[in-house]
């Protein structure tokens, strides 16, 4: 990002939004249950063949077994996760720390699937573990919570959640540009939905 074309105000607010995100991401990695547990189980795991072999210039954090980092973001998203990047939170999309929670928790949900089932192909170029990886990330992450506290056993096999997660998986799989149609998406989402939804590992370690 170049800051060529900004006002003073839009400078101002940009670092405003980074500290706050740097905050609570700091924040969550040493007080989040959920993130602390999914990052201790990441680091559990090998990282991919093009992760950085030493902390990222610049990381913001090198304590980690993956770079985290806060930056500007287009309206369209809220968060990514690439394994020779880390992952990114979009510092200006947070509406509250709980939001960014399960923002973060989402993107190292893919981080520890990319790591546990080392793909042939690029993560992008295989639709089907895409869709796999999303509707876990959406699964387990708080993204289709209803209202309630984090208890996964109790709502995690209403019909109503299982509906959010297959409509938010398809929408993530629909933006792969590797994918046709929306159509497409459904259909491969829909293949692979009744063995990916179940499998809520690494979480059924503790429960
Ligand atoms: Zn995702």
């Amino acid at each position: 990002m170049t800051n060529e074309g900004k006002t003073q105000a839009e400078l101002e607010q940009e670092a405003k939004d980074c500290k706050r995100c740097q905050k609570w991401r700091d924040e969550l990695t040493r007080d989040s249950p959920i993130v602390r547990f999914l990052l201790t189980h990441i680091s559990l795991l090998p990282p991919p063949p093009d992760a950085p072999l030493a902390p990222l210039e610049g990381s913001q954090t090198p304590h980690l077994p993956l770079p985290i980092t806060c930056s500007p973001c287009p309206p369209t998203m809220a968060g990514g996760y690439a394994s020779g990047l880390g992952v990114l939170l979009c510092q200006n999309r947070f509406m509250s720390r709980k939001h960014m929670e399960d923002a973060l928790s989402h993107e190292l949900i893919h981080a520890w699937d990319e790591r546990r089932f080392k793909p042939k192909r690029r993560w992008g170029e295989d639709l089907r573990a895409h869709a796999c990886t999303e509707i876990r990330a959406e699964n387990l992450s708080g993204d289709c919570r209803l209202g309630r506290e984090f208890t996964r056993r109790n709502w995690a096999f209403t019909k109503q959640h299982q509906a959010c997660v297959r409509r938010r998986a398809i929408l993530s799989v629909a933006a792969n540009p590797n994918c046709k149609s929306r159509e497409e998406a459904e259909r491969v989402v829909n293949e692979v939905f009744d063995s990916c939804f179940p499998d809520t590992r690494p979480f059924d370690e503790i429960y």
